[in-house]
């Protein structure tokens, strides 16, 4: 049985319609329902506040609410910011995502995979179990804030990282759970880039893979990449001065026509799941199962 893990990162992206990415999530949730899909949704602090009842919504429909940080803005990252702003940044956002959900937050994933040891530790103090923000032996690692060369030799199985390496195995009690990748990332932007009969193909080589070393599968994909883009960067639709980042420019090449992706991301989200020997879990669900391994192998 291979595990699926189908994650979505939700951040406000000043530079597209804030109205479409709030109308996004329950159209989301609707359909996600109707393929009988639980998903893992990494959301910022700030877009769990702005989108509240939406958030609520998917929690109460089965999805699992984890945490992307504070506001995804151009200082936090957390593979260079200070041991004190990322205990701040993480206290501030896992409190107010638990305050919304009112359920606990289990597992973190850094704005642009962004990580640190420092980072993992203060995630243990809060009581987070994993840490979704390694890209093992991703090649375009430059293309997001957190990339970093060690993710070419980091371990393509979940593992327990080093207190003082996250990209290396150790024995932090945290869990890293890699998003999937050979080179190219298993994420929605690959899908807009190849199109979907190569991501079916691509999805095959990872399930063969997963199948031989008994690993899971890990896809990506964002609400605000189904929304109107206005380019307006700085646009201040609820927050003035945001800072978040403007869009990449790799991004460009994703093509407008926002319904195909919607479209092509759903229907690939389908292919996932259609295979006997899969099964899908949510990252809550999925901490369980590798704690029920490590004991059954502790007790061997
Ligand atoms: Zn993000």
């Amino acid at each position: 049985m291979v595990p699926i893990i189908i994650t979505m990162d939700l951040e406000i992206a000043y530079d597209h319609s804030i109205n479409d990415q709030r109308k996004i999530l329950d159209r989301l949730n609707a359909d996600l329902k109707r393929i009988g899909l639980p998903i893992t949704i990494f959301t910022t602090s700030e877009a769990a506040t702005e989108f509240k009842d939406e958030i609520r919504r998917l929690k109460s429909a089965g999805h699992n609410i984890c945490c992307h940080g504070y506001d995804h803005g151009i200082t936090e990252n957390y593979r260079t910011m200070d041991q004190c702003s990322i205990n701040e940044f993480i206290k501030i956002s896992t409190n107010n995502i638990e305050n919304i959900i009112q359920d606990k937050v289990d597992s973190f994933r850094g704005p642009g995979f962004s990580t640190s040891s420092e980072t993992q530790n203060i995630l243990l103090k809060y009581g987070y179990n994993s840490d979704y923000s390694v890209c093992s032996q991703r090649l375009d690692f430059m293309n997001s804030i957190g990339g970093n060369f060690k993710w070419l030799n980091s371990p393509r199985m979940p593992y327990h990282p080093s207190e003082h390496d996250p990209y290396k195995k150790g024995s932090s009690p945290l869990w890293v759970i890699p998003l999937s990748s050979i080179g190219l990332p298993f994420i929605s932007g690959s899908l807009y880039l190849f199109g979907l009969s190569f991501m079916r193909k691509f999805y095959i080589l990872l399930l063969k893979e997963a199948i031989r070393v008994g690993k899971p599968i890990v896809y990506l994909f964002h609400s605000y990449e189904f929304c109107r883009y206005t380019g307006n960067h700085l646009g201040n639709e609820i927050t003035k001065g945001s800072n978040r980042t403007p869009q990449k420019l790799i991004h460009k090449f994703y093509g407008s026509d926002i319904n195909k992706k919607y479209e092509d991301n759903h229907n690939l989200m389908k292919y996932l799941i259609s295979f006997k020997n899969t099964k899908l879990f949510t990252s809550v669900n999925y901490s369980k199962h590798l704690e029920n391994f490590e004991n059954e192998n502790t007790l061997l």
